[in-house]
C-alpha cells in the first residue's frame, strides 16, 4: 500500500478534490434537521433542478452502488403485469437483463451488439408487434465502450407508443448537458460516485412524481423499494429509511457547489471532452487505436485495443503506469481485447498530457 496518491482514470470510484474529501471530516446525526433538512433536501432540490426546469420531477436517493438503484427502479417501477423492452449494447444492459431475470420481471431484451448503436427503427418494430410491452429500459453511456445511446430518438418513440422510459444515465448525468422532460425520460438512474464527482456510497433516481407515486406497492424487496424511500424522505424532511451514509452525503453537497462553481454541466461537459479529445489524438500518435468508430464516442471513457504484440500484457503495462500515477481500467468488451481510460473526476488536459507521457514510458514491449 502506497501512501502517494494516483490520478484515477477510471469512471467511478474516480478522482475526487480535496475539498471534497475534506467535507466527509464530520459526523452527522442521521435525523437530525442540521443533516436532513441542512443537507439531503438540498441535494434533493439540486438534482432535480440540474435534471429539468420543468415541474411535476422529484428526486429520490439510495444507499449503495449504482446498480442498486437500476435494480430498485426495475423492481419498483414494473408492475406484475407489465413487461420491459431492455437495450442492451454493454455490460450494463447485460445487468439490467439479469436483475429482470433474477426478479421474475417480464422482459425483452434488444441486444445490438458492443459497438453499435441500437437501431431506432428495429426498435419500433418491436413496440408494434409486443404490444406487452410497457416500460422501456436503455442506458445512456454504456460505460462497456463508451458509446453513446441514443436516448432521445428512443424518448421520441416512448412517448409516441407511450411507454415508461427508464434510462440508466449513471456515467453521463451531471458531465453531459440533458433535460429528462425534454427527453420523455421518467425515471433517470445516476450514482453519486460519477460525473458529480463524489465518493462512492448512494445512488439516485430523479423521476417524474406521478410515475413513482404509481409505483407503490411493486417492490419485489424491502431495502430496494423506491417508493417507500421517496416517501420516507417526502414525510420526513429528507430522512432516509435506514442508516443514510452520511459522510458520502457531506461529500456530494460539497461536490454539486463545486460542479456549480465550474459553471454547471455545460462547463463540465466541456473538460470532459477536451479531456477525451486530447487523450485520442494523443494514443493515435502513440499507435493507439479505439475500438469505437469516433462519432459514437462519449466525452466519458475511451476503450482502446490492446496493443498487437506478442510482449504486451495489460497488468505489466497497468503497473507502469501506476508507477508514475496513472490508474488506468481494464476492458470489458467481450468481443476484443481492450483496456479503457476514463475522462472524468477532477482531472484536466494537463493531466492527460503528464498520462500520455507516462504511456510513452510505459510501452516496454516497444523497446
Ligand atoms: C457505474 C455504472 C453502473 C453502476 O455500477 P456500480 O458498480 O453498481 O456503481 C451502472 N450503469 C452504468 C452505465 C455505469 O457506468
Amino acid at each position: 500500500m502506497t501512501s502517494r496518491n494516483y490520478l484515477l482514470l477510471t469512471p467511478g470510484p474516480l478522482t475526487t478534490s480535496r475539498s471534497v474529501k475534506e467535507a466527509m471530516l464530520f459526523d452527522s446525526c442521521t435525523w437530525d434537521d442540521d443533516y436532513n433538512l441542512g443537507v439531503v433536501e438540498k441535494i434533493r432540490q439540486q438534482l432535480t433542478a440540474l435534471a429539468t426546469r420543468a415541474e411535476g420531477y422529484t428526486s429520490v436517493l439510495l444507499q449503495g452502488s449504482g446498480s442498486y438503484a437500476v435494480e430498485a427502479v426495475l423492481g419498483s417501477a414494473i408492475g406484475a403485469d407489465n413487461k420491459v423492452l431492455i437495450v442492451s449494447n454493454g455490460a450494463y444492459g447485460a445487468r439490467m437483463a439479469e436483475m429482470a431475470d433474477l426478479m421474475g420481471i417480464a422482459h425483452r431484451v434488444y441486444d445490438c451488439g458492443e459497438v453499435a448503436r441500437p437501431e431506432v427503427q428495429t426498435l419500433e418494430a418491436i413496440l408494434k408487434e409486443d404490444t406487452a410491452i410497457s416500460h422501456i429500459a436503455m442506458v445512456h453511456c454504456e460505460t462497456t465502450t463508451g458509446i453513446l445511446n441514443p436516448i432521445a430518438e428512443v424518448g421520441v418513440l416512448a412517448r409516441q407508443y407511450a411507454k415508461t422510459y427508464i434510462v440508466d444515465a449513471m456515467s453521463s448525468f451531471g458531465g453531459i448537458p440533458l433535460d429528462v422532460a425534454e427527453l420523455n425520460i421518467d425515471f433517470l438512474i445516476s450514482s453519486a460516485n460519477k460525473c458529480i464527482q463524489g465518493v462512492p456510497g448512494f445512488a439516485f433516481v430523479i423521476a417524474r412524481t406521478a410515475k413513482l407515486e404509481a409505483c407503490a406497492g411493486h417492490s419485489r424487496s424491502l431495502s430496494l423499494d423506491l417508493y417507500a424511500q421517496w416517501r420516507c424522505m417526502e414525510d420526513n424532511h429528507g430522512k432516509w429509511r435506514f442508516t443514510s451514509p452520511t459522510h458520502t452525503v457531506l461529500a456530494f453537497a460539497q461536490a454539486l457547489a463545486e460542479l456549480a462553481e465550474e459553471g454547471g454541466v455545460a462547463a463540465r461537459y466541456r473538460r470532459y471532452l477536451q479531456n477525451q479529445q486530447a487523450l485520442v489524438s494523443g494514443m493515435r500518435e502513440l499507435g493507439f487505436r479505439t475500438l469505437l468508430d469516433d462519432v459514437f464516442h462519449s466525452p466519458i471513457i475511451t476503450a482502446f485495443y490492446s496493443p498487437d504484440d506478442a510482449q504486451y500484457r495489460f497488468k505489466e503495462f497497468y503497473s507502469r503506469l501506476k508507477e508514475q500515477g496513472f490508474v488506468i481500467y481494464p476492458g470489458k468488451v467481450s468481443q476484443s481485447d481492450c483496456f479503457r481510460i476514463g475522462n472524468i473526476g477532477e482531472v484536466y488536459e494537463r493531466d492527460i498530457i503528464s498520462l500520455l507521457n507516462a504511456i510513452k514510458h510505459a510501452m516496454y514491449w516497444k523497446k
